[in-house]
Formats: C-alpha cells, structure tokens, sequence
C-alpha cells in the first residue's frame, strides 16, 4: 500500500482508502471516551433449550451508541477496539456490568460474555474475572465466558493458562462461532468446553438444504457429545430452522426466532418470573 508499490494504480484508490483511515481515527477517538461518557450499553439475547423453549440464560452483547454518529456495530467497533488497544478496559466493563445485572435475577439462570483474544493475553485477565464474581456475588457456574477458535492461534500458552484459571474458579467456556476460524481439534479435546456454538451460517446453509451445512452440524454434535459437551445453534430465526436443528441433536438454540437480544429491563422481566411459568433453573 506505500507509494512505490501502488504504482500506477495508486491514485485510483486513495481517496477511499484515506476515508477508511480517517473514519477509523475518528471512530477510535471517539470509543476512547465512549464508557466515561456513558455511551455503551449492553443488550441481553435469550438462549433457551431446543425442543421445549425453556429459557437457560441470556448472552450479553455490546452496543455502542455515538451522539452523532448513531448507533455503530460491535462488527465493527470490536475489532477497532482490538487494534487500539482499548479492548481491555470495555471487555472489563461489560464483565462487570453482565456480572452485576445476573445476580439481580432471581432465576438462577447463565449469563454469557463474550471475550476477545486480546483479553485472555493480558496476564490479569483471571483475578478480574474472581474480581467481578466477588463484587457482584454472582455463582461462578452462572457466569459463561465466550471465546473463539482463534485465541488458540497465537504462540504461546497465556491464554490456556488463563483459560485454565477461570475453569478452575467454576466458571463455564463456550467456543464461539465454531467452524469459521482455522479449526485444530486438539484444543477442543485439552480445554474444558461446556458447550459449542455452531456458527449462523451453518444453521442458514442446512435451512437451505445445504448437504454440507446438515453433515458438518451433525459431525459437530456428535463430537461435541462425546467430548460431554452441549452444542448452542446460532442464528435460529423461524419454527422450520428450529425444528431442523432439534431434529440434528442441538441442546440449546439463540436466533431471533426466541427474542431479539433486549433491553436489559425486559430481560430482567423474563427472568424473574415464578418459576412455574416454565424457565428452566440450571445452577
Ligand atoms: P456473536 O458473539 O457470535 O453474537 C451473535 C450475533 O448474532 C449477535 O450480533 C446477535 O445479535 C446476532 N444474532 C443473534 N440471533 C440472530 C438471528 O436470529 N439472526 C441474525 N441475523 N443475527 C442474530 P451482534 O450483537 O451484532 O454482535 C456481533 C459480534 O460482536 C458478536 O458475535 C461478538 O463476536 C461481538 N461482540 C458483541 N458484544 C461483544 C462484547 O461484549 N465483547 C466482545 N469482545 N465482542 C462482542
Ligand atoms: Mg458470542
Ligand atoms: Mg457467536
Ligand atoms: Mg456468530
């Protein structure tokens, strides 16, 4: 991309590449006073068992709400966040914050965090985590920590290690989005995975009639029961996909078919409901 490379071609994309990298300074200022100024919030998407609807936890997701720009996706506002380097204190927010409104709920439902690589790199990653349960007085076996496939692609054993502390505490693991990454099965075999989240695409492609989308989602459940862990689809968003992926084996379902991720109000509502009205109570 420097000059003498571009050659020829170089004045034909400049300008828009010029718009990408000042829309990413200006964004990436911006997040550095986004928690100060009160601007990220966290949504609450319902995960339910397959089969019986029953609610088992909620993950939490990260939004992002400019005063000028509007509302900008963690799609997009994540990775920039990695780059900069501020991944660190906003994953340490919605931590404390998921961490604090789970133990508000009177159903002792999970919820779940997603954390990037660059979190589990940073040596103090576990004694925040203990930090935030302690503060909170949340159970650690009420606490998920989502990670993808892509922490284990880095040299070096901090994030196992890290990893490893965390299970020690009680705390539970997902692998995210599995099956988009660079997949090495050795590590699903050395780490203590609750449950696998099959990624949207692979729920969309079997929806479709996809043979390889069908054969790659029933090798994942049938891995994952043997390994002793739970698969979560992805993305279920009408009664057909469901009933498809009950039919694959899938234990627990997420999609837009079961609620939209929500306002933190309504899903404090769902989960305190009595616990006849059918919510299943994991802990
Ligand atoms: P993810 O962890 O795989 O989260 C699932 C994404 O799928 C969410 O997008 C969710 O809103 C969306 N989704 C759920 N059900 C459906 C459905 O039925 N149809 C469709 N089309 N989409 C559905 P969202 O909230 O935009 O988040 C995107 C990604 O951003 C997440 O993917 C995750 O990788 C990242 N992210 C979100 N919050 C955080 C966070 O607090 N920390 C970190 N490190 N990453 C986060
Ligand atoms: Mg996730
Ligand atoms: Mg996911
Ligand atoms: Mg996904």
């Amino acid at each position: 991309r420097s000059k003498d490379a571009g050659g020829g071609h170089f004045h034909s994309y400049e300008p828009q590449l010029h718009v990408e990298a000042e829309e990413r300074r200006v964004l990436e200022i911006a997040l550095r006073s986004a928690i100060e100024n009160d601007q990220l919030h966290l949504l609450y998407q319902p995960v339910v068992q397959a089969g019986t609807g029953a609610l088992m936890g909620f993950e939490a997701l990260l939004r992002w709400t400019h005063p000028e720009l509007g509302p900008i996706s963690p799609v997009k506002f994540v990775p920039l966040a990695e780059d900069a380097r501020l991944i660190a204190p906003i994953g340490e927010w919605v931590l404390r914050s998921a961490c604090r409104e789970a133990a508000k709920w009177d159903d002792p439902i999970r919820v779940a965090v997603n954390v990037s690589p660059e979190q589990l790199h940073n040596a103090n990653f576990a004694a925040f985590v203990a930090q935030a349960l302690r503060e909170s007085g949340l159970h650690p076996s009420r606490l998920e920590l989502e990670v993808t496939e892509s922490v284990f692609m880095r040299e070096g054993t901090a994030a196992v290690q890290t990893l490893e502390a965390i299970l020690d505490m009680g705390v539970r693991l997902s692998l995210d989005d599995f099956g988009t990454g660079y997949s090495s099965l050795g590590y699903l075999s050395r780490t203590r995975f609750s449950s696998i989240k099959i990624d949207r695409s692979f729920v969309q492609g079997a929806s479709q009639g996809q043979k390889e989308a069908i054969a790659i989602i029933r090798a994942v459940v049938a891995l994952a029961d043997s390994l002793g862990m739970a698969t979560t689809a992805e993305g279920v968003e009408t009664e057909d996909e469901h009933r498809m992926i009950q039919a694959l084996g899938c234990s627990k379902v997420q999609g837009y078919y079961f609620g939209r991720p929500l306002p933190v109000i309504e899903a404090r509502g769902l989960a305190t409901r009595d616990s006849d009205s059918g919510i299943a109570q994991v802990a």
